[in-house]
């Protein structure tokens, strides 16, 4: 058997860039912080709202109980939903539905309160309080990047495939 020095090379690759993002993002489960119950975990962040004190989520667990939605208390002119622990009943966040203009980047995003939030990291096996660490947005700009890719992609293979069609049509009149 030949010896491929690709693979390698490709299994070396894998590794570095492993470590690059457990070095940048570390993955990280997020817990109620009363009663450790999973609300969420780090690859469904994509950021940090300053001003509200919160980690921004794509997607949290079932045990994170959506309230009815209401536009009294903190959020001015805001309509929007608490976040309940589902296993001790206390606020963990927000998730706003309808906002002025300052509040789109937020709007229909999971907002878990770093208050609230105790976070265990996977690599090092310890619990930390979310309010200790910063959350980057690198996560959201690199999904962005990943289906602007896969839609260009499709949109590559119909083109094609609109060619070919077209020339077919040609060739049968
Ligand atoms: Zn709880």
């Amino acid at each position: 058997m030949e010896f491929d020095g690709s693979i390698l090379i490709q299994i070396t690759d894998k590794l570095k860039m492993s470590a690059r993002t457990t070095e940048d993002n570390p993955q990280m489960t997020f817990h109620c912080q009363k009663c450790h119950i999973v609300l969420g975990d780090s690859f469904d962040v994509c950021g940090e709202m300053k001003c509200m004190d919160s980690i921004m989520c794509l997607r949290v667990t079932e045990d994170v109980v959506v309230s009815d939605a209401n536009n009294e208390g903190e959020l001015a002119d805001c309509i929007f939903s608490l976040l309940i622990c589902r296993g001790c009943q206390s606020r963990v966040g927000k998730v706003v539905h309808s906002s002025p203009a300052c509040f789109d980047a937020v709007r229909s995003l999971f907002l878990l309160s770093k208050a609230s939030i105790s976070c265990y990291i996977l690599n090092s096996s310890s619990m930390v309080e979310a309010s200790t660490l910063t959350f980057k947005m690198n996560a959201l700009k690199e999904s962005v990047t990943e289906v602007k890719n896969r839609f260009e992609e499709q949109l590559d293979r119909m083109s094609r495939l609109q060619i070919r069609l077209a020339n077919t049509s040609a060739f049968d009149s």
